[in-house]
């Protein structure tokens, strides 16, 4: 009752208001929580839990699977696109699952997934669809998220704080229980400077989206320099329409670790899959995609923010083309 918590009330629903402004959904379907981890936990626990048998992409982050236990899965095909054909076969069949989960963009490969015509193909069947776009916000415009009846977000993924996300929910259901906080949905004290930073960065990221779209002609250039001096480098999902700022190598030789260890003392900082599922093993997507076992230790992942310039990509090419030949000089002198 006192004006510092009306004061943050209010700014607590400003910030709802804002960003359901940026998605075109309802402020009461929003619901601020501490990242994709928990949203998707929580959508894909409470279906796998109350409904049964759930539909998720074989490629989906591991916060997807694995709440979705004993899902079906829709495989992945060569170009690191979800099949469409087999998510078809799913919702047409005699016992459909009772939701679907695909992701906007994948965290591996970058490979932008047909999100829109699964929404499509689920909505002509009444069945829920649900979306992580903890990848594509930030990075393309987030027009027509609003549309999926569940949709995961991240700031940390597009320039925001750690820690905090939100979940664009439909129907009644909670998750965190002991608290009035988010419509008894989600319980526990909201983290407002969280969610303002969340706020004002992808209001920001979306103003720059929208002055300009960046294209992939400088993470191209990179990928052709690299397949030109290390050669049998192969680009996965190459041909396929990714992320700008994603590159996914499986180089021919020597563990990514050893390319890591290089790259790192010359100051460049990629990793061996996505931030979130780096030090885990082998990739599950690469798997699922049908790369050989060996291959899966060969490959490193280049992430770019968007104030990364030409220079900066063709500067890693360089140096990748350095640590190729220091570490056939190793081999020699082995
Ligand atoms: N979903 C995707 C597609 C991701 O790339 C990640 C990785 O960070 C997550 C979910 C997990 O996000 P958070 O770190 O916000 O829990």
């Amino acid at each position: 009752m006192y004006a510092s918590a009306a004061g943050a009330k209010e700014l607590l629903e400003d910030c709802r208001q804002r960003l359901t402004d940026i998605l075109t959904c309802d402020p009461e379907d929003l619901v601020f929580l501490s990242g994709a981890t928990e949203a998707n936990n929580a959508v894909l626990a409470h279906f796998a839990a109350k409904r049964g048998k759930v539909a998720v992409s074989a490629i989906e982050h591991p916060s997807v699977r694995e709440p979705a236990a004993g899902a079906a899965l829709i495989p992945v095909l060569v170009t690191g696109h979800a099949c469409l054909d087999s998510l078809h076969i799913l919702l047409t069949g005699s016992d459909p699952p009772p939701m679907v989960s695909l992701m906007a963009a994948n965290n591996e490969t970058g490979v932008i997934q047909p999100w829109q015509e699964a929404l499509e193909m689920c909505r002509r069947k009444g069945i829920p669809f649900h979306c992580d776009a903890a990848q594509w916000l930030g990075k393309l415009p987030a027009a027509g998220l609003g549309e999926c009846d569940f949709l995961t977000g991240s700031a940390h993924k597009f320039g925001g704080p750690k820690g905090v996300g939100f979940l664009k929910i439909r129907g009644p259901f909670r998750w965190l229980k002991g608290g009035p906080q988010e419509e008894r949905r989600r319980a526990g004290t909201e983290n407002l400077p969280g969610i303002a930073a969340m706020v004002a960065a992808l209001e920001a990221r979306e103003a720059a989206l929208a002055a300009q779209l960046p294209g992939p002609e400088f993470r191209n250039a990179f990928e052709t320099l690299v397949q030109r001096s290390i050669p049998g480098t192969h680009i996965v999902a190459v041909t396929s329409p990714r992320l700008w700022n994603t590159s996914l190598l499986v180089l021919p030789s020597h563990a990514n670790v050893k390319w890591l260890a290089r790259l790192s003392r010359m100051g460049f900082e990629v990793s061996t899959g996505s931030a979130c599922s780096s030090g885990g093993g082998a990739s599950e997507v690469l798997a699922a995609m049908g790369l050989p076992e060996d291959a899966l230790r060969r490959v490193i992942r280049v992430s770019a923010l968007p104030e990364h310039s030409e220079e900066d990509w063709l500067a890693l090419a360089a140096a990748m083309a350095e640590v190729h030949a220091s570490l056939r000089d190793t081999d020699k002198a082995g």
